[in-house]
């Protein structure tokens, strides 16, 4: 018989989310628990590639109650971010329930039953906290089975240490995409970006300012007429990107969160060494034959390995049985969410935010901590 444990609030998931929502519910003095399936917290930034910094600034990338110390820099590194994480968990006492996974939940009569690898958890209210970047989007391109180097999800991409004097295909054009192939250059590897579709490339700072400072002050404007405001200045920074051989979208950045569900670019120096020609950009894979990469485009070129930054799957989700429209109310921030706390259940840090997704987890866990409280 697997054990049961009663709580007032369980949290699945100690991760940014997770440990931003333990903090606030510490501070009112609201009993909760907090299950965790690996054997410590923010596992994902562990994991994540060694070169990466938070392309948000600190200011608006720290959690409830506690700041990013003065010493560190305005863009803090993966190490910087987990040493952060580990202070807060400490300051505010969470311990988790390490290497315990959620497995299915639902709800029946007043409670939530959480059933785990470690037992069954019985909860008035539930916080989801699992993150949408938890499940790499399977890699499927034609012919890579006879592909004779390595394929990976950036996922598994540590270092670009691993590729020097190789050539390597980078499949995708976003944030990761963008700064794997900076590492791989800077690496002594020779970064090629394949990319299918039209992106919005905005610098990371204008004027010495962080840009997402400036969407903070935007964000009340609606989208389209916020990156009509905007544009002039960006496009003035980044320069005509369809001469680099990319393609840009439609509408603006902020307009594309809004759509798409997902960030622009915030350039941190990719189109500086596209430009100068030590990145290149060639356009959607056909398919694959042996070590040559055949595009779409009629061009042929061998490689020695491919990156496939082709992002995440939302589907971990699914082991909660509730009505899917909750799940498509985490398109929109937890101000406009139709759901919002319904039945005693919270997402945390799901909305892909214009502001910087930190920021908003911030304010998801302020704001479900004080639905908690009734108040
Ligand atoms: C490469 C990368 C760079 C990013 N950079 C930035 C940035 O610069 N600025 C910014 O604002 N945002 C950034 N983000 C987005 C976001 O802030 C991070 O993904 C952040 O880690 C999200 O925190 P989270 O707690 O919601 O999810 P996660 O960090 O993914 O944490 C979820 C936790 O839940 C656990 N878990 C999952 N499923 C279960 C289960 N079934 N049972 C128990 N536990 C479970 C996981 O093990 C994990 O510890 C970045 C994301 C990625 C992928």
């Amino acid at each position: 018989m697997l054990p049961l444990t009663q709580t007032n609030v369980l949290i699945v998931g100690a991760g940014i989310s997770g440990l931003a929502t333990a903090a606030c519910l510490q501070r009112q003095g609201i009993e909760y628990v907090i299950i965790e399936k690996h054997a410590r917290v923010a596992s994902a930034w562990h994991n994540h590639y060694h070169r990466l910094h938070l392309h948000t600034n600190k200011r608006i990338s720290q959690l409830p109650y506690k700041k990013f110390g003065k010493n560190i820099p305005r863009y803090p590194s993966r190490q910087q971010v987990i040493d952060y994480l580990n202070d807060y968990q400490q300051a505010f006492n969470i311990k988790p329930v390490f290497n315990t996974t959620a497995t299915f939940i639902k709800k029946e009569g007043d409670y939530w039953i959480t059933q785990t690898t470690n037992g069954i958890f019985q909860s008035k209210f539930l916080v989801m906290a699992t993150g949408p970047f938890g499940k790499p989007k399977p890699v499927e391109l034609q012919g890579m089975e006879t592909f004779p180097g390595k394929i990976m999800h950036s996922a598994a991409y540590k270092t670009g240490k691993d590729f020097a004097n190789q050539k390597v295909l980078v499949i995708g054009f976003g944030n990761s995409a963008c700064e794997i192939a900076i590492d791989l250059f800077e690496q002594g590897a020779t970064p090629f970006m394949s990319v299918r579709s039209a992106v919005n490339i905005v610098p990371r700072d204008v004027l010495g300012v962080p840009v997402l400072e400036f969407s903070l002050l935007l964000n009340w404007l609606p989208p389209r007429i916020a990156d009509l405001l905007s544009a002039p200045l960006a496009n003035a920074l980044i320069g005509d990107i369809t001469k680099l051989g990319l393609k840009k979208k439609p509408y603006g950045p902020l307009e594309q969160v809004q759509r798409e569900g997902k960030s622009p670019i915030l350039d941190i120096g990719t189109i500086q060494l596209i430009r100068k020609g030590k990145i290149k950009i060639v356009g959607d894979i056909e398919f694959i034959e042996g070590n040559m990469v055949h595009f779409k485009q009629g061009q042929t070129q061998p490689f020695d390995a491919i990156i496939a930054c082709i992002g995440y799957s939302k589907d971990e989700i699914n082991i909660i049985e509730v009505d899917r429209n909750r799940f498509e109310d985490l398109q929109v921030s937890a101000n406009r969410q139709q759901y919002f706390g319904k039945d005693g259940l919270y997402f945390c840090g799901y909305y892909i935010s214009p502001t910087g997704q930190i920021h908003e987890i911030n304010a998801d866990a302020r704001k479900i901590v004080k639905n908690i409280r009734g108040i």
